[in-house]
């Protein structure tokens, strides 16, 4: 039997580094990923949040274009791509959805369904996609879903989702750890 996986897109299919050289060019910064510590860059760039909104308006399309692939995320979601059914949840806005796609297109990267739900809270669409495992690169949505939803969750691990973690979630450095993970869960799930 294949499984529904439910993969986050910026941050976990995407290069975790993506936003750094826009935000160091715009923000006259000179930071590197090790600086982001928390997922609300806020704090960080020391704008408003009407101001942040309005530069990631302005510069999402630009940035998704040409995001660079997570180091082994292609390798991997190509092995996985004809034995499970691979579901994309992202936060991105349904506005986004034509640069997603082509982005996906650009990179030959496979993709079942793209689900755009423009908001963090990705608890229904896990649900309504049936999915049963999850990728994900946000400390509290690998916690929620994994709690929530009682499935595995992957979390890639970055700078700024080091909070502790509850038992359904599993920390991994990259996609070469998430691929043995999932396989031997695969595996076992055979078994029974
Ligand atoms: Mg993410």
């Amino acid at each position: 039997m294949n499984k529904r996986f439910g993969i986050d897109i910026d941050g976990t299919v995407t290069c975790p580094s993506t936003f750094v050289p826009y935000i160091n060019q715009s923000f006259g910064m000179n930071i590197t990923l090790d600086d982001i510590k928390q997922f609300d860059l806020l704090p960080l760039l020391g704008i408003s949040s009407n101001e942040l909104r309005a530069w990631m308006n302005e510069f999402e399309p630009i940035i998704y274009k040409d995001a660079p692939l997570a180091k082994h995320a292609k390798k991997v979601l190509d092995e996985w791509k004809n034995q499970h059914t691979l579901i994309y949840i992202s936060a991105r806005g349904n506005h986004l959805s034509e640069v997603t796609k082509s982005w996906f297109e650009t990179n030959t990267l496979h993709f079942h369904e793209i689900d755009l739900i423009g908001s963090h809270d990705k608890l229904n669409a896990v649900k309504k996609h049936g999915v049963e495992l999850f990728l994900e690169d946000k400390h509290d949505n690998a916690c929620n879903i994994s709690e929530e939803c009682e499935i595995p969750v992957i979390l890639f691990n970055t700078p700024y989702n080091q909070e502790p973690i509850p038992k359904g979630v599993i920390r991994v450095n990259d996609w070469n750890e998430a691929s043995k993970w999932v396989n031997y869960w695969f595996d076992s799930t055979k078994k029974v």
